[in-house]
């Protein structure tokens, strides 16, 4: 069996999905999501230039081989873009694989450890009384699990907040071009109004509720840990990213004065980027997506390792995960035996389901994979020619002195 050709495609409904479709000599092709986001034409023209032109004439079956060719050869090894580049090709592999077989991906990982994976949803509001009404929302529709971030009074936006009241979907990424917009920061300010704000969160909702809070890189590790102290009264079912991912040694700080639940991995490329982590026992949840981190081959040896260490799954599930992503990790969510929970936005609107027909459902806050042959999701080709890319930025964040800081 041999590959053939492979296309790549970059467009899509308010949004830049890099997808790759793997064709082969026996009429059965693959499909692999290389989105990286804000920067999507570099996996897009990394597969062009380098790694397509070296697929054609592989066996599609070989998917360990050709990942390891592709990683060990580059040299110049790991990094978002190659990993995007790579990950897709990996998933198109399985992809061909599970159609061969005539089975789920789920099938060829070890079977279902269970039916549903519980998935999280982002309410978010311009303040307490606006996020309040938006985590009734999701609860209203199900889900068991939430993610909270809400406007700090005094600071003129926070992290994944709306500017306006009302408006729930807060869209972070700005099409507008890729100057991007700047957010002011004060520390102290969130120090002292988030921990309240989540107590009262937990009072409405109850005990039940599974509340989430993304700092997203923006404390010092001893902010982190005082902040991690502060809010153990409201019983967080993870506290993502207090600190920036590239110093590790601050995670054992935020350990030694808590026992919250720590999140991270969001932004990692490798096994290397999360071994010592998992291995010391200093997060509770690998948060890596299979497309940042070079896909299905790579990211299931990084649950194995996890499953060693009591750490479980949350993979990363933001809007800008194409649905092919998506429901590669929806496969490996039904294997993991050490599944904790799935980020997952709202990418069901109608023009994105016309774009990536599938059987994988989300009710009642959960995610149930497709037993269809292979990743179970497929594109049209089609559709895709209405979409061009279209430049978009995220935010960088200031201080109010003007010094840069994490966005
Ligand atoms: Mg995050």
């Amino acid at each position: 069996m041999k590959i053939t050709d492979a296309k790549v495609f970059v467009g899509g409904p308010k949004k830049n999905y890099v997808t790759l479709k793997i064709m082969t000599d026996q009429g059965i092709y693959g499909l692999g999501d290389a989105t990286l986001n804000n920067r999507e034409t570099l996996p897009a023209q990394y597969l062009q230039d380098y790694l397509v032109p070296n697929l054609i004439g592989m066996d599609p079956r070989n998917s360990e081989d050709i990942w390891q060719y592709f990683y060990r050869g580059a040299y110049f090894r790991r990094g978002p873009i190659a990993t995007a580049a790579f990950g897709a090709i990996d998933m198109a592999l399985w992809d061909i694989k599970g159609k061969l077989a005539n089975l789920p991906v789920y099938q060829l990982l070890g079977g279902k450890s269970r039916e549903g994976a519980m998935v999280y949803a982002h309410a978010t509001g311009a303040d307490l009384e606006d996020l309040m009404d938006s985590v009734a929302f999701y609860v209203e529709q199900g889900y068991k699990a939430v993610r909270v971030q809400c406007g700090i009074p005094g600071m003129p936006k926070g992290y994944a907040v709306p500017e306006a009241k009302g408006d729930n979907l807060n869209h972070i990424t700005d099409y507008t071009g890729i100057r991007p917009k700047v957010e002011v920061w004060d520390t102290d300010r969130y120090m002292r109004y988030m921990p309240g704000a989540l107590e009262r969160i937990r009072e409405r909702f109850g005990p039940e509720l599974k509340i989430l809070h993304d700092v997203h890189h923006r404390l010092l590790p001893r902010e982190a840990a005082a902040f991690a102290r502060a809010v153990e009264p409201v019983d967080l079912y993870w506290l993502e990213d207090p600190t920036p991912a590239e110093d590790q040694d601050a995670l054992r700080l935020i350990r030694q004065h808590s026992t919250v639940p720590i999140a991270i991995g969001e932004v990692f490329n490798s096994i290397y980027d999360c071994n010592r982590l998992i291995e010391q026992e200093l997060i509770d949840f690998i948060r890596v997506a299979v497309t940042y981190a070079g896909g299905i081959t790579p990211v299931r040896r990084i649950v194995d390792l996890a499953g060693l260490h009591h750490v479980r799954t949350g993979f990363h599930g933001a809007p800008s995960h194409s649905p092919i992503c998506m429901a590669a990790q929806a496969h490996l969510n039904a294997w993991a035996p050490n599944f904790g929970v799935q980020e997952y936005l709202v990418l069901g609107t109608p023009e994105c389901d016309a774009l990536f027909p599938s059987e994988h459902r989300m009710e009642n806050g959960m995610v149930w994979v497709s037993d269809a042959p292979g990743l179970g999701v497929d594109f049209d080709e089609s559709k895709a020619a209405r979409y061009d890319y279209v430049p978009g930025s995220h935010p960088v964040v200031r201080l109010e002195d003007g010094t840069m800081w994490n966005y």
